[in-house]
Order: C-alpha cells, then sequence, then structure tokens
C-alpha cells in the first residue's frame, strides 16, 4: 500500500491562493516594517510537495528532559568506543586541515577492497551509508517511481524515496521480520529499488542467504536491490546472507555498510555502497564531491586494521544481547517480549499493564534514553541499544522495576 501522500505532510505549507499578489507585485502586507524577516514570510515560497510530504527523521536523543547523566541507548553505537589507532589516525589528519580530502577517497576504498577481498573501484564512498542509500534511490527512482521496503523498515528508506519524488512503498512484515514474499507481492512495473536492511532496523531481525537469494531472483532486472548491511558485523560468523556475493556477480545488487557501528566512527559519518560498475557510476554523478572528511578516511582506514577492537565489540554484543533478551523473557508475565535480535540492539514490545510511553519516561527519569518509535509504528516498543556492561544490568533492574516483574 502506498504510504502517506501529501495530505499527511507534517510540514505547513504556504499554498498559492486567490489571496496571493501577482508575481512581481511586492505585497504589501510585506511593507509593513520593510524587515527581510517579515518579508520572507509573506512570499510564497513553497517547497516541492514531495518534499513537503517527508516526515523528518528522528534521531535518537542525547539528553534526558531533566538533563540528569544518561546512558545513551537510542543511537546503536558502540559502548567500547572506538579503536586507539583510529582515534590516533584522525587526530594526525589535522595537520592539513587546510586542505580538501581526497574527493575519490582512493587510500579508504583500497582499503575497503583489500580488507573485503572487492574491487576498490567498485566501490562508493558516502557520508555515512544514509548517503549512499539517498544516492541509490536518485540515481534509480524519480517522479512516477516505486520505492519498496518492508514494514518496521529503517527510516531513512522513505524520506530517500519521497526526496527524489518516487513513490515509497510499504510490504508487509511477517512477526516483525522482512516477508519476501510480502516484498515480491508488492512489486510493480514501476517498482525501481527495493531496499532491505539485514540485519533490519529497528527490529533487529535477520533474513537467510537463501531468502535474500529467492528476493533477488523474484525481482525484475530493472529493479535495483539495495542490501543494507549497517550491522551485519554484528552477525555471529558462521552468518552470512551472500550480499557481497551477489552485489559482485549481479547488475543490479547495491550492498551499503557503514563505519558508523562496530567500528566506532559515527561522529565522521563514512559509510560505502559496492556494485556493479555502472551502478557505482551512476551514484558517483550525483554525489558530492568532498564528502568525506580527511580524518574520517584516516580513521576508517585505520579501523578496518583494528581487528582486535572490531572482534572485542562483536563478543561483547553477543554476550550481553543474549543476557538481555535472556532478562526480557523473565518479563513475559508483564507483557513484555524481545524480538529475537542478530544487531546491536533489541526491538522490546510492550503488551501488559505497562505501555512502551510509559517505560520510556520511565527508563528515562532512571537517566537511560532508549528508542520509542511511534512515528515507525512502533507505539508499543522501545528499541535498545546493548551498551557497556554496567548499562546493561542497571537498565535491565530499572526495567524490572518500572513493571513489576
Ligand atoms: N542503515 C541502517 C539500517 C541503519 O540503522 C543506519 C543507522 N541508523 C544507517 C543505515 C545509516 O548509518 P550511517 O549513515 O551512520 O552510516
Amino acid at each position: 500500500m502506498p504510504i502517506g501522500d501529501a495530505g499527511d505532510a507534517p510540514l505547513t505549507v504556504p499554498i498559492r491562493g486567490s489571496q496571493a499578489p501577482r508575481r512581481g507585485v511586492r505585497d504589501r502586507r510585506s511593507q509593513r516594517d520593510g524587515s527581510p524577516l517579515q518579508h520572507a514570510a509573506m512570499t510564497m515560497l513553497a517547497p516541492k510537495p514531495w518534499i513537503a510530504a517527508i516526515a523528518p527523521y528522528v534521531p535518537g536523543r542525547a539528553t534526558t528532559d531533566s538533563g540528569v547523566k544518561a546512558a545513551k541507548l537510542s543511537s546503536n553505537e558502540n559502548p567500547l568506543g572506538t579503536a586507539p589507532e583510529a582515534r590516533q589516525a584522525y587526530a594526525a589528519a589535522a595537520e592539513t586541515l587546510e586542505r580538501y580530502p581526497d574527493p575519490a577517497a582512493h587510500d579508504l576504498r583500497e582499503a575497503i577492497g583489500k580488507h573485503y577481498g572487492i574491487e576498490a573501484d567498485r566501490v562508493i564512498h558516502g557520508t555515512g551509508s544514509d548517503e549512499v542509500l539517498h544516492l541509490a534511490a536518485g540515481a534509480f527512482a524519480g517522479a512516477g517511481d516505486e520505492v519498496l521496503y518492508v514494514r518496521y523498515g529503517f527510516a531513512v528508506y522513505p524520506i530517500a524515496a519521497r526526496r527524489v519524488g518516487a513513490t515509497p512503498i510499504e510490504a508487509a512484515d511477517g512477526d516483525y521480520a522482512t516477508d519476501v514474499d510480502a516484498l515480491l507481492a508488492a512489486v510493480t512495473e514501476r517498482t525501481r529499488v527495493v531496499f532491505v536492511a539485514n540485519p533490519n532496523n529497528p527490529t533487529g531481525t535477520y533474513t537467510s542467504k537463501a531468502e535474500i537469494a529467492r528476493l533477488h531472483a523474484g525481482l525484475p532486472a530493472d529493479c535495483l536491490l539495495v542490501l543494507d548491511q549497517a550491522y551485519t558485523e554484528y552477525l555471529d560468523p558462521e552468518d552470512d546472507d551472500g550480499a557481497l556475493e551477489l552485489a559482485r556477480t549481479q547488475p543490479n545488487v547495491l550492498v551499503t555498510r557503514t563505519f558508523s557501528k562496530i567500528f566506532g566512527l559515527a561522529a565522521e559519518r563514512i559509510g560505502w555502497g559496492y556494485g556493479a560498475p555502472q551502478v557505482i557510476d551512476a551514484m558517483h554523478r550525483i554525489r558530492a564531491p568532498f564528502n568525506v572528511t580527511t580524518g574520517g578516511q584516516a580513521a576508517a582506514i585505520a579501523s578496518l586494521a583494528a581487528t582486535d577492537f572490531v572482534e572485542a565489540s562483536r563478543a561483547h554484543n553477543a554476550q550481553w544481547r543474549g543476557w538481555f533478551e535472556r532478562e526480557i523473557a523473565k518479563l513475559g508475565n508483564a507483557g513484555l517480549r524481545a524480538i529475537p535480535s542478530k544487531a546491536n540492539f533489541v526491538l522490546v514490545l510492550f503488551a501488559g499493564a505497562v505501555t512502551a510511553e510509559h517505560a520510556y519516561g520511565a527508563l528515562m527519569e532512571r537517566g537511560f534514553i532508549v528508542r520509542w518509535l511511534p512515528g515507525q509504528g512502533l507505539r508499543h516498543g522501545l528499541r535498545i541499544t546493548i551498551g557497556t556492561e554496567e548499562q546493561t544490568r542497571a537498565l535491565v533492574a530499572a526495567l524490572r522495576e518500572i513493571v513489576g516483574g
């Protein structure tokens, strides 16, 4: 089903109406005090309707209502921080602050190519993988086209679709997970881009290699399958959804990755994509020239080599995510349920007397910022990032107190 149209626009847009002065005729009302601000307020500049229809992305909060020191478990950041090598490389880059960064991010793409065994000239770098997602939509979809993703998918997908005038289409989920049959059933002759996050955010669910392959096989050749792997490094070593291999061999698959999560470089905004030469070429045409900073490129290269840090981060997450899920299971009588997660966060559903909204506020009062997502149809859920051991234990104790478990 198409979701929302200009009718549910969150922005208040001045409508050009019969009262509007003719072009070139200065509205007398704007001469009241002659201030530029007042003049601007009185003119009829309006964003494009598809832009006005965008519900702005709501980022995870960093501060509590009362300003108490809080554990920020709302943005899926790495609780272990950043590898020391990456910090050093970032600091060293301060020597050349007067220079533009390498627009081609040559060394970074070479390092990515070597690390993952893929061709560097088929890698595109982005200001976070967010930009790469936007570039994919911008290069392959536009007015009259459809961009498809699953319900409870990543919040940037509808924004990326609308930004280019395309129509976002949401397929049904299967108990909060990606349902390949529902996605395939929603494909029309207008579908140009399909976004699938694996693991998915905000649900943490995982789609198997066989299911991803089945989805790709069922898509028309003129449709780009974007496999968003922002959390792939958190998977168990034996899990591989085959995305890089599909992107290596198929002309219509793009894989996106990020340095924001397990590599602990969210502040620097570095992501990348990998796909067929013609896919990458089209995206480069609309990429901002100097989109990844010198410090970011240097830190990302160094972080790829910090394999001990990455493995420690993965192991920490696996241990405490498992513990957290088991603790939530003990609160089943209070109506809590954790959706099984393969990422660095868990979606907890509230079906008992204590609502997710109440728990969100009560956790905030106790110094924990988590993510409540009513805007994404998850009024009954909280997405909670796996933090340090101390944070995770304390959060569970607080939750137990709040729901009376
Ligand atoms: N994809 C998914 C599924 C995400 O959760 C995120 C981060 N919230 C991103 C992409 C974008 O991350 P970044 O722009 O920091 O690379």
